[in-house]
């Protein structure tokens, strides 16, 4: 078998290893004693528009049709429905040729980066704190993977180090905005500045370098800070989107890739897109659920709840002592671990029933992550908790 891959298969995240352990103490405790923020599974139910829509396609659509086998990259009806709704957001002018409809985010990327990848000295970078996975993502598709570490003040791009490690070699760089693990939103000044390097270096070296925008909580921003769009930025970006957190349908697998025609070569770019889905095993995104998406793309599920949760947790924590990113997006509170060693911090915690994530596998030491997609009785709760965890660092 492939070692590479029986690695993988062992060492499970620590995320989930964590989601594992808190699923046994509920089970012994009871669910309300144990204070799980360990995973970005949303709380806020799915906007009416979906089960209003799914049980309409059940009850009055021919079942082979809801069921069946859609065109390889999704069905040009759904596809044409995202590009309106894109197109009457940014101003642009998108169609159904430039979509590919994917299993969620997690397939986007996939797909885009090994459409991209020649051979295993092209490079993508990503900017720490980062999603754990892309590691994964961008290694089984042959690409080498390298980290631009954090601006520990802001959490925007670090230029000072990416100016560093950027490259010949260098295919592309993920960016992810709002931000999964810190909640902070990049500035329009801060795309503004990395398109202008892009821009230079891809003269400069005479090939194209992507930015591969990751963009799953782009309807998940507070206060209407504005969320930019960035390919009206800089031309050679491609968005690798997903449905699991706007409509809060993580478990039904559906999101697409945009190549627009901002792109150089988008169309070859795209049909390496269709080629890379081919190899992958990917072609057809779940039916039904595409077809929900022609009829929802412009809805979003209610976010008032995760503002609301934010502005417990960030109030009680800091109260408290403990320093955090103060979150413009998504819904995650990343806070300053008070010891060094945030597996430490993490495993006392745990003596509280608290379950928060260590910050390591998204490229920073020194914080924890904590996921405030769960109930409002949740993060209430769980603040004495909290205080009492703090005790032990005074
Ligand atoms: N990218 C980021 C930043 C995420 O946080 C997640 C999931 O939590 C994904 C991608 C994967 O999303 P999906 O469930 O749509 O595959």
């Amino acid at each position: 078998m492939n070692e590479k891959m029986l690695k993988l298969g062992n060492n499970r995240s620590i995320i989930r290893e964590l989601f594992e352990f808190s699923k046994q103490k509920k089970a012994e405790l009871g669910d309300d004693k144990v204070f799980d923020f360990s995973l970005g599974n949303p709380s806020v139910p799915p906007a009416d528009c979906v089960n209003e829509t799914l049980i309409d396609l059940l009850k009055n659509e021919d079942p082979c049709y809801v069921h069946g086998y859609t065109s390889a990259p999704g069905d040009v009806e759904v596809r044409n429905a995202i590009a309106n709704d894109l197109n009457s957001r940014y101003g642009t002018s998108y169609d159904a040729s430039m979509i590919y409809m994917t299993c969620g985010a997690a397939a986007s990327l996939c797909i885009t980066i090994r459409a991209l990848i020649e051979n295993s000295t092209d490079e993508i970078l990503a900017v720490a704190p980062f999603f754990p996975e892309y590691r994964v993502f961008a290694e089984a598709a042959g690409a080498t993977f390298k980290v631009v570490p954090a601006d520990l003040k802001s959490f925007e791009i670090n230029f000072d180090e990416l100016v560093k490690i950027i490259n010949p070699n260098t295919k592309g760089i993920i960016i992810n905005s709002p931000n999964n693990p810190s909640g902070v939103v990049y500035s329009k000044n801060s795309l503004m500045k990395l398109a202008e390097l892009l821009s230079e270096k891809q003269k400069e070296y005479n090939h194209p370098i992507y930015i591969i925008c990751d963009e799953p909580y782009r309807e998940i921003a507070y206060d209407n800070i504005e969320v930019p769009h960035i390919p009206s930025l800089y031309n050679n970006t491609i968005i690798c989107y997903s449905y699991s957190k706007s409509l809060s349908l993580p478990g039904e697998r559906i999101g697409y890739i945009l190549t627009p025609n901002t792109l150089d070569d988008y169309k070859n770019i795209y049909a390496a897109c269709l080629g890379a889905g081919r190899a992958y095993g990917y072609v057809c995104a779940p039916s039904i659920f595409q077809k929900l998406i022609a009829k929802c793309a412009n809805q979003t599920s209610n976010m008032s709840a995760y503002a609301e949760n934010r502005d417990i947790l960030y109030n009680g924590l800091t109260k408290i002592g403990f320093e955090c990113v103060y979150p413009q997006g998504a819904f995650y509170l990343f806070v300053k671990s008070p010891e060094k060693d945030s597996m430490s911090f993490m495993e006392k915690a745990k003596k509280y029933n608290l379950i928060i994530v260590p910050s390591n596998s998204f490229g920073v030491d020194g914080y924890v992550r904590l996921s405030y997609c769960v109930s409002k009785d949740t993060i209430v709760n769980s603040l004495p908790a909290f205080a009492e965890l703090m005790k032990e660092y005074k």
